[in-house]
C-alpha cells in the first residue's frame, strides 16, 4: 500500500546504485519523515522488536546486553581489550552527566571546548557536579583547532581533562577530534568525548584517537528508539571511578561494577529499546558497519545540500566542516517567510524538520540521518520548494548579514 507520503517501494528498489544496501523503508503509512538527529526514522523490523516483553534478571535478557556491550565495543575498534561498554538508562545528557561524574575526579579540572549547545549543556553539568572547568567558547559555529587546545593546557596546568563534542548537533559541524585528540595526548592530558550524534557513522576508532571514554546514545546514528546511552571507556579508568560518582543511579563505576558481576543492568533496563537496539545493530552491520552508513548518510546530505542551493538556500557551514549528520540552512530573507509556516507545511507533506539554535541569524535544520536515503532527501528538497511557493517566497537567498557570517567562518577556521 502507499503511504500518505506517497513512497513508492519499486522506486526504492530499483535504486541499485545507491549506496543504501537496502533501500530504506518508508515510515507508517500517514507518519512522517523524522529529520530530526533523534529520535529518528527507524526500520520498521527495529520497532517489531519491540513487540515481546523481557524478565531484565532472565538469561536471554542478559545475553542481549552482552551482545550489545561487545557489538559497540568491536565498533569502537577496541581489538586489545583494553576499553569497556557501560550501558545507562536514560537520554544522551544522563549519559554525559554520568561520565563526567565518575571519570573527572573531585579535584580534577576540565578544559571545555563548547561550540554549540551541547558543549555548553557540558559546561552547565559541570556546574551542577561543582567540577572546576574552563570553557573555551567558540560561539555558534567555529571549530576548536589542536593548536588553540595545545596554547590553552600550556598556560593552565591546572587542566587535567579536555572535554569535546564530537559533532555538534546544534550547528551539524563536525569538530576536528584527530586534531584535539593529538593536542591533549602531546600535552599529556585525558580526553573525554560526546559522540553522541557522530558515532556508528563517523570513524571514532579509540586505536587512533586516544581518549579515556566517550558516549553515545541508542536513538543517532545507530538508529534504535530512545531509552538508554552507553559510555565506552578504558577500564583502568574505570576502576579508577570507584567512589568518584555524586550520584547513585548515574555512578558508571557501579554499573560496570554490578554488570559485569550479574549480567544485569543496576535498575530496571529499557528492555524493549534494548531488544529494538539489537536489531538495529544488526542492520548497522548489514548496511556494512559505520563505513556503510557514513556512505548513506553523506549522500543524503549531499543530495540535500545541491538540491537546496539550486532553490537559492544557502548552508551556515562551507563543506569542509559540515558533518553527514545534520545540516543548517539559513532562513531566506524575502519577507514573506516565516519558519512557523515552513515547518507546518513541510509537516503537511509528511517530513519533520528542526528548528535552527544560531544566535545571530535565523536558521532551520534538516537531519541526515534515520531510516532515509537519497530518494527521500530529493523528495524533502521538492516538499521545499512547493513550502516556498505556497508562501509566495520567490528565491531562497539568506539575508547580507547571512553571508557575512559564514565570510567570518571561512577566514577564522
Ligand atoms: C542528542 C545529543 C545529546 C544528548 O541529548 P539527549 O536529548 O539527552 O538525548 C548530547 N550531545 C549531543 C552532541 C547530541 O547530539
Amino acid at each position: 500500500m502507499e503511504s500518505a507520503i506517497g513512497h513508492s517501494p519499486a522506486a526504492s528498489a530499483a535504486s541499485s546504485t545507491a549506496p543504501c544496501a537496502m533501500p530504506c523503508a518508508a515510515p507508517a503509512s500517514g507518519e512522517p519523515y523524522l529529520l530530526t538527529p533523534g529520535p529518528l526514522t527507524t526500520a520498521l523490523s527495529t520497532r517489531q522488536a519491540m513487540l515481546r516483553d523481557w524478565g531484565s534478571w532472565d538469561g536471554d535478557f542478559r545475553a542481549m546486553t552482552a551482545q550489545l556491550r561487545a557489538s559497540l565495543l568491536e565498533m569502537a575498534g577496541d581489538s586489545a581489550g583494553d576499553y569497556d561498554c557501560v550501558p545507562l538508562q536514560g537520554s544522551g545528557s544522563y549519559c554525559v552527566e554520568a561520565m563526567l561524574g565518575s571519570l573527572l575526579p573531585r579535584d580534577g579540572h576540565a578544559l571545555v571546548l563548547a561550540n554549540g549547545a551541547y558543549g555548553k549543556r557540558i559546561a552547565t553539568t559541570l556546574g551542577y557536579l561543582g567540577r572546576a572547568c574552563t570553557v573555551l567558547d567558540k560561539g555558534d559555529y567555529l571549530p576548536p583547532r589542536g593548536a588553540e587546545v595545545e596554547r590553552m593546557l600550556d598556560a593552565d596546568r591546572r587542566i587535567t581533562h579536555v572535554v569535546a563534542v564530537h559533532c555538534e548537533t546544534s550547528s551539524g559541524i563536525l569538530n576536528p577530534l584527530e586534531e584535539i585528540a593529538a593536542a591533549t595526548a602531546k600535552k599529556g592530558r585525558k580526553l573525554l568525548i560526546d559522540s553522541m550524534s557522530a558515532f556508528g557513522a563517523v570513524p571514532l576508532d579509540v586505536r587512533e584517537i586516544a581518549c579515556e571514554a566517550f558516549v553515545s546514545s541508542a536513538n543517532k546514528c545507530i538508529e534504535g528508539v530512545p531509552g538508554f546511552g552507553f559510555v565506552i571507556a578504558r577500564k583502568r579508568a574505570l576502576q579508577q571511578a570507584k567512589g568518584c560518582s555524586h550520584s547513585l543511579a548515574l555512578d558508571v563505576y557501579d554499573q560496570w561494577d554490578v554488570m559485569n558481576r550479574t549480567g544485569q543492568w543496576r535498575f530496571t533496563p529499557p528492555t524493549h529499546t534494548v531488544a529494538a537496539f539489537l536489531e538495529a545493530l544488526r542492520l548497522h552491520q548489514l548496511e556494512g558497519g559505520q563505513p556503510g552508513r557514513l556512505a548513506r548518510y553523506s549522500n543524503n546530505r549531499d543530495v540535500l545540500v545541491a538540491g537546496m542551493q539550486e532553490l537559492g538556500f544557502e548552508p551556515l557551514l562551507n563543506a569542509r566542516w559540515r558533518s553527514p549528520i545534520i545540516v543548517t540552512f539559513f532562513s531566506p530573507a524575502h519577507p514573506s517567510f516565516e519558519f512557523a509556516r515552513f515547518y507546518e507545511l513541510m509537516k503537511e507533506q509528511g517530513f519533520i524538520i528542526y528548528p535552527g539554535k544560531l544566535t545571530v541569524v535565523d536558521s532551520f535544520r534538516i537531519g541526515c540521518i534515520g531510516q532515509v536515503d537519497e530518494h527521500v532527501m530529493r523528495r524533502v528538497v521538492q516538499a521545499c520548494a512547493r513550502s516556498l511557493q505556497t508562501m509566495g517566497v520567490e528565491h531562497a537567498a539568506p539575508p547580507a548579514a547571512a553571508l557575512e557570517e559564514r565570510k567570518a567562518l571561512a577566514q577564522a577556521a
